[in-house]
């Protein structure tokens, strides 16, 4: 690339610099992207990049996939139903292992190469995440009852980067495994986020789930409720639909779907005119 078109690529991302300064963004880190090579050290630098330019980041992330690899070697069968994993007392102790004592911690580390930025949390620190039982037959699947971003925004008033582990406490001191797409979206709805993106192992949404072609570049809201009611969405995909509904319908400017296995796709996304991905607005 030469020096002009570098300049370019500067001046482009300008208006976004601008326009975002000061504004929390909230980016939910799947476990299917976590899991791709190339991904944790291009994402630490996004983030980093966003917070220097003086963005705030919040990073939610997930662990389903890592959650399963530990089960599989202490010999444990995942049971699923409707999507969501069974989860009996020894299941979520895994499940709490590996989300807050070791994706948290690996995603803090990435970030901290570059500086004293990064504090991870999980749900349960400080009364963030509140959660109650989804229903019986899933044991501590935890359905998000309340968010109190009282924690998150004292640590961005610090210029620290908020790292949250999705599990979530009752009044009783129980904890409960929360998907994290929809922990994602309740707290980005609760610290009144400028951007709510969604970092996983597919483009976008499609229109057919089996065809990359069928990519939904942009879509609304109502529009987005008839694909669900269609049977568009499925699996994976309806949490993080269901809560860009619910967090853009109060009061989150824009929610993003995008490919995190693409290196650099948080800044594709946020700093260029490069519509990648999908994009959710009102
Ligand atoms: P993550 O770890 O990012 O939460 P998930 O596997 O839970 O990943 O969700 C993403 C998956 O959702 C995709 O890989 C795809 O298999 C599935 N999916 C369901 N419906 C759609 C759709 N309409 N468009 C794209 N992906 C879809
Ligand atoms: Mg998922």
């Amino acid at each position: 690339m030469d020096a002009n078109a570098k300049a370019a690529v500067l001046v482009e991302a300008l208006p976004y610099i601008r326009r975002f300064w000061g504004k929390v963004v909230v980016v939910k880190y799947g476990g299917n992207a976590i899991g791709d090579d190339a991904s944790p050290a291009a994402f630490a630098e996004d983030i980093v990049l966003m917070r220097s330019v003086g963005m705030r980041p919040v990073v939610v992330h997930g662990g389903g996939p890592q959650i399963g690899d530990l089960m599989n070697r202490l010999g444990k069968t995942p049971e699923f139903r409707d999507g969501l994993r069974v989860t009996d007392a020894e299941t979520l102790d895994i499940a709490r292992m590996v989300l807050v004592g070791k994706v948290n911690r690996d995603i803090v580390s990435t970030i901290n190469v570059h500086g004293p930025l990064a504090v991870g949390l999980s749900g349960e620190d400080a009364g963030l995440i509140r959660a109650e039982a989804k229903s019986p037959e899933l044991g501590y699947v935890g359905e998000v009852s309340g968010v109190d971003p009282t924690i998150v925004e004292r640590l961005l008033a610090q210029e620290l980067i908020p790292v949250i582990a999705t599990i979530g406490s009752d009044d009783e001191g129980q904890a409960y495994n929360i998907n994290a797409d929809t922990a994602a979206g309740a707290i980005a709805a609760a610290v009144g986020a400028e951007k709510l993106v969604y970092l996983t192992n597919v483009e976008g949404l499609r229109r057919d789930k089996d065809d990359p072609s069928t990519l939904i570049s942009s879509t609304t809201t109502t529009e987005l409720a008839a694909l669900v009611a269609d049977g568009t969405v499925v699996e994976g995909m309806i949490p993080k639909v269901a809560s860009c509904i619910e967090a853009v319908r109060n009061g989150v400017g824009q929610a993003h779907i995008l490919d995190g296995r693409v290196a650099h796709a948080l800044l594709l996304e946020v700093f260029t005119q490069t519509g990648i991905g999908t994009m959710v607005t009102a």
